[in-house]
């Protein structure tokens, strides 16, 4: 993969520039009515305004459709604006959708806002049950939407099963595959339908831009184009399309450290009597491993570990740490660190129990590692 996304074939339309040329421009003028009249008839393909397409956009659109498997892609302005532009697409009044519960929190509430205003019908289901996906189908049910593993408490679903659910269900399947990325998880070739992804995170990999995409069949990404892309406008500046295709080119490189280290931060955390587990799908511990280990092919390095310590104290761990910054977001070369309470599921005889969020980013990992104990040796004087 590595190779796939190192390697161009020189294109002679640019003098062989070894980079995509940034395609600055509004839009594109034609020489005669003719050939405006022709390229109007298939605004899809041709290059008629940057609202449309814009040749420093579609170059990474077929980079990332080739990266997973899809026929075609298309760029947007943020993981938002695919999600939102891909379910405003495939729903309307009347519509049912079931939802894996721990989805992305603007996601669920983009389906609650569909479901208030337009009457679309939404099911939250527990992902890691196989069942709740098949009980919760209804002859409305139009899309089945997942994320996995889902990015606060980390459990998997289990693709191969809930595709042949919906298909039999004549349903379509959605994956926010962000955390994984094409480089350790490619959901098209286990029957799923459409791969969204927010690219500022592992994609873009530098903490400089915004943007996210939506991967599938031709006639699908044709249809999200032509109701969402065009008219809701979110789409992706050309500057956008070069800094992300520049994080592209060291994708599976970069996916591989933030694997390894990632783990090593991960089993570290295992070891300490003060921390009740560690949701991270690549430890043996994990409740779903066979499943992790049959559809993932690596781990991001993004986690959750949850503490005996009172919300407060790992706050103030957090605080004392140098090399993890405090911050939403994730997937660039930083390592961040967010605290909050721990689902009521981890109460253990009244207690209430943090919850840490790490995301392991490209700095070495016994200085991470060194930086965690370093402010732990406090937060257990407490
Ligand atoms: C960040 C994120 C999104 C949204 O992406 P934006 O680019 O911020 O709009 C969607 N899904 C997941 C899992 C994310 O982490």
């Amino acid at each position: 993969m590595q190779t796939l996304v190192a390697h161009d074939p020189v294109d002679t339309r640019h003098h062989g520039a070894v980079t995509m040329p940034l395609y600055q421009n509004s839009l594109f003028a034609f020489e005669n009515h003719a050939s405006f009249d022709c390229a109007m008839k298939d605004v899809l393909a041709a290059h008629v305004y940057s609202r449309g397409n814009n040749p420093t956009v579609m170059y990474l659109e077929r980079r990332i459709a080739e990266l997973e498997g899809g026929e075609q892609a298309r760029c947007f302005a943020s993981g938002m604006g695919a999600i939102a532009g891909t379910l405003h697409a495939l729903l309307q009044t009347g519509d049912h959708i079931v939802c894996v519960d721990q989805a992305y929190g603007p996601t669920r509430e983009f389906l609650a806002d569909l479901s208030t205003r337009y009457r679309v019908e939404v099911t939250f289901v527990d992902g890691a049950e196989l069942d709740a996906f098949r009980q919760a189908i209804r002859p409305n049910t139009k899309a089945i939407y997942l994320e996995s593993p889902t990015s606060g408490l980390f459990e998997l679903q289990d693709l191969e099963g809930v595709a042949a659910i919906a298909r039999e269900a004549g349903a379509l399947t959605v994956i926010d595959n962000s955390w994984a990325t094409p480089v350790f998880q490619r959901p098209i070739s286990m029957g799923i339908d459409l791969v969204v992804h927010s690219l500022t995170k592992y994609f873009s990999g530098h903490s400089d831009s915004l943007g996210g995409v939506v991967v599938g069949r031709r006639d699908l990404v044709e249809t999200i184009s032509n109701r969402s892309y065009m008219l809701l406008g979110s789409v992706m500046t050309a500057h956008t399309a070069s800094l992300i295709t520049r994080g592209v080119r060291t994708l599976p490189l970069r996916m591989e450290r933030h694997q390894a280290s990632g783990l090593r931060v991960a089993e570290h955390l295992l070891r300490k009597d003060d921390v009740v587990r560690v949701n991270h799908p690549g430890l043996p511990a994990h409740p779903q491993r066979e499943l992790a280990e049959k559809q993932l092919q690596g781990y991001g390095s993004l986690f959750s570990f949850v503490t005996r310590h009172p919300v407060a104290s790992l706050k103030a761990w957090a605080d004392d740490l140098e090399y993890f910054r405090i911050g939403v977001s994730w997937g660039g070369y930083e390592s961040l660190v967010t605290v909050g309470e721990a689902p009521a599921r981890w109460n253990q005889g009244g207690e209430s129990p943090s919850i840490a969020r790490l995301y392991i980013g490209l700095e070495d990992p016994d200085v991470l590692i060194g930086d965690i104990e370093r402010a732990w040796s406090r937060l257990s004087r407490d």
